[in-house]
């Protein structure tokens, strides 16, 4: 067997699922030292570092979605809120500020660029930050594809929730509709015609995220967005890293009607396919209607589910409870439709 050394990245190995994790563990997991908090070891949404009696929160991503304007939002849009949304799920709801550091292609159009920070502005409003740093860069024809940005984020919170703390009898909360993102990226691309519009859920959540957290306190013990991947690959490093087995209820898994069509002919499943306007929730059970009933009163979370329950037995593993029998859903090697975010 060839030695891990002389294999070459593939597309996989960004999807967000096993692949990634594999590479992330052999290769980067050995950058992280000790730190007072939740480092890179937790490979959790972003980082939480001790300060005095409170947590800094921080996180960063790259964003390379193709195309780079798709129905519902663009890759401006995207890189604002997938950094909000990961502090937000790391309980830190009030972000202090954003970096945004660009890499344009040699050709790429001044118009595109500025209607992209119109929108990262418009973003930004909606969940009250700015954006205050940044970097640009060019690079020659070809040598990337038209734009990749990069956003880090910083925020302050007196409390963490990390997305390890499920236990037996938890129960599962999604924030709205899944596989809206994804499908809406993909049905652009194949310049697909379908019967109504899919339309990416691409929105910052750290005010649902807000309200869940003040209805559920200390009840909310796992949140993440599920992004690459979808909630099938959130739920399943939820579950490995509690050691506790998740059974979803099949018939409650919110799915527009445009979103099982799209699915079907692209021959994908809306449990693994890319949201970037949703949070997952793992909360104590005497607090799930309570904040199921948050979630609802918020814009964002009128078609919030409460839609799995935590077991002991399986751990690490997702089951699909369809109504008529159990199967175990599978972890896949990576989001099924690459460059989604
Ligand atoms: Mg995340």
């Amino acid at each position: 067997m060839a030695s891990p050394s002389t294999e070459r990245i593939g597309l996989k190995h960004g999807a967000g699922g096993r692949a990634m994790r594999m590479l992330i563990g052999e290769v980067f997991a050995s950058l992280g030292g000790p730190v007072d908090g939740i480092g890179l070891s937790a490979l959790d949404d972003g980082a939480a570092l001790r300060l005095g009696d409170k947590w800094i929160v921080v996180t960063t991503d790259s964003h390379v979605v193709h195309p780079i304007f798709f129905p519902g939002g663009d890759i401006g849009r995207l890189a604002v809120c997938g950094t909000v949304n990961d502090l937000a799920v790391m309980g830190a709801t009030e972000p202090l500020g954003l970096t945004c550091a660009v890499v344009l292609e040699d050709g790429f159009l001044r118009r595109d660029l500025e209607r992209i920070r119109d929108s990262m502005k418009a973003a930004c409003a909606e969940a009250r930050t700015t954006v205050v740093t940044g970097d640009t860069k060019v690079m020659g024809r070809g040598e990337v594809d038209g734009i990749i940005i990069n956003t880090a984020g910083l925020a302050v919170t007196d409390r963490v929730v990390t997305d390890a703390g499920l236990r037996p009898g938890d129960r599962i909360l999604v924030s709205g509709t899944l596989g809206d993102h994804g499908l809406a990226v993909m049905t652009q691309r194949r310049d697909l015609k379908l019967e109504g519009n899919i339309v990416s859920d691409v929105a910052p959540v750290n005010g649902l995220v807000r309200a869940a957290l003040a209805a559920g306190g200390d009840g909310i013990v796992a949140m993440k967005d599920p992004t690459r991947g979808g909630l099938a690959s959130a739920l399943h490093e939820m579950a490995g890293k509690a050691r506790v087995g998740i059974v979803l209820e099949e018939e409650r898994l919110p799915v527009t009607p445009e979103v099982r069509a799209a699915a079907e002919i692209l021959g994908i499943d809306p449990l693994s396919v890319a949201n970037e306007g949703k949070v997952v929730l793992g909360v104590r059970p005497e607090v799930a209607e309570r904040v199921l009933a948050a979630l609802r009163e918020h814009p964002l979370g009128r078609r919030a589910a409460l839609l799995g329950t935590c077991i002991a037995e399986r751990p690490g593993n997702l089951i699909l409870d369809t109504g008529l029998g159990k199967r175990l859903v599978a972890e896949l090697e990576g989001e099924p439709l690459p460059r989604i975010c």
